[in-house]
């Protein structure tokens, strides 16, 4: 079973009614697409439309979470991505163009640290104002946010995930590798909200690591009216040392939440979504549990991921890509471009965690991209 009930549903408190119509009114009124996408039949092997797009728009960080990009590993000497490597916007608007004739509708910019791209307001532009996407988004890790956000703001951005896995100091600076203090990052988060951007909140949790700060976090958050999403620990890549010991279950975090402040599971907002939701009884908001690892979804998977050096990967956990910018550099027609996407989307069979367990039984290492480079 997907949802982890505990409950039946109570009135939504006013205010969460409140915001969540201002937000929708808020989020209504600035998008103003030119044009939308004729809805498409494009299929994959197991019928899962394509509808989201993941954009990383750097492989550089300016964090180095152990569970991401260990500093062992991407330290001085590592080989980043060049700027020529990088698409440019002209490439990213051909690019994303075949994505929305394909029916994509959703756009999220990540990395890597996508606000290490000076340039990232003119993609938001591109994708709001020329490519007319409805939702636009980003996830960050919020160092720089308190500078950036009033630019994103302008340029059209319809909402953005923050990444905060502690609030304690010391903790915060061992999971973000470098000993960067969080009060920063949340004062970034305070700038986004303060401009009317939806946030979110993103926390990985590991146990032994955060996983006694839960209820901190909740508290911290829900006073602040922001939608908190805990995320399990996942073995993304080939070089964070996950084990399945390190996991703390959604089950577990849901009952931990439920014994301080009574929740209950709230359905999905829309076919796909990631996060397993879940309102306070007393009517402070909702939280978000994305457990891949104990309770996978690839079924509903409608998301392609875009390399910042402009390859697409059909899933977060595949070993190669296929190389779209090369095709646009050598001249591919928009037509045969879209043909060329849909074709690698029809032959799509990716389904990883649904076999994790499976594969990890035959104890057979398998290569996996990096998800700072094809974008988390
Ligand atoms: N740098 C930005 C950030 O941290 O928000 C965007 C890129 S990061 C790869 C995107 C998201 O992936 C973050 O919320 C991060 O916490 C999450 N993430 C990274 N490694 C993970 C892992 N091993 N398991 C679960 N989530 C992970
Ligand atoms: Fe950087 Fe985000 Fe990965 Fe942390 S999770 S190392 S902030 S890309
Ligand atoms: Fe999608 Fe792959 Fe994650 Fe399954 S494992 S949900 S197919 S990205």
């Amino acid at each position: 079973m997907r949802r982890l009930g505990v409950g039946a549903r109570p009135a939504l408190g006013k205010r969460f009614l409140l915001r969540k119509v201002a937000h929708w009114l808020c989020h209504r009124a600035r998008t103003v697409p030119q044009w939308r996408t004729m809805p498409s039949d494009l299929r994959d092997q197991f019928s899962r439309p394509l509808r989201d797009l993941r954009i990383s728009v750097t492989d550089r960080c300016n964090f180095r979470c152990p569970y991401c990009m260990p500093k062992e590993v991407f330290g001085a000497d590592h080989a980043f991505l060049a700027n020529p490597q990088l698409v440019s916007l002209p490439e990213l608007s051909r690019i994303v163009r075949a994505f929305r004739n394909l029916g994509v509708e959703k756009v999220r910019l990540t990395g890597g640290e996508p606000l290490l791209r000076p340039d990232l307001p003119d993609f938001v532009r591109l994708l709001k104002t020329e490519l007319g996407l409805p939702d636009v988004a980003l996830t960050t890790n919020g160092w720089l946010l308190e500078k950036h956000a009033p630019a994103l703001r302008a340029a059209g951005l319809d909402r953005i995930n923050v990444s905060v896995d502690s609030l304690d100091a010391t903790k915060a600076g061992i999971m973000n590798g470098l000993g960067f203090s969080v009060s920063r990052v949340l004062r970034g988060i305070d700038a986004a909200a303060a401009l009317g951007l939806p946030v979110k909140i993103n926390c990985v949790v590991q146990r032994g690591v955060n996983d006694d700060e839960l209820l901190e976090l909740c508290g911290y958050f829900r006073e602040r009216g922001h939608v908190l999403r805990f995320i399990e620990f996942m073995d993304v890549g080939n070089t964070n040392h996950w084990t399945s010991e390190q996991v703390m279950p959604a089950l577990a975090i849901v009952a931990r939440i439920h014994q301080q402040w009574p929740i209950e599971a709230v359905g999905p907002a829309y076919r796909g979504e990631v996060a397993s939701r879940y309102r306070y009884r007393d009517g402070k908001g909702e939280i978000g549990i994305i457990s891949s690892v104990t309770e996978p979804f690839c079924k509903d998977c409608h998301r392609a991921r875009l390399s910042a050096d402009g390859k697409i990967f059909t899933c977060l956990f595949a070993a190669e890509g296929h190389d779209l910018l090369d095709q646009v550099r050598g001249g591919m027609g928009d037509d045969a471009l879209t043909e060329y996407i849909g074709n690698i989307w029809r032959g799509r069979g990716d389904r990883y965690s649904d076999e994790r367990a499976e594969l990890l039984a035959k104890k057979e290492p398998r290569a996996k991209v990096e998800m700072s480079y094809i974008g988390g």
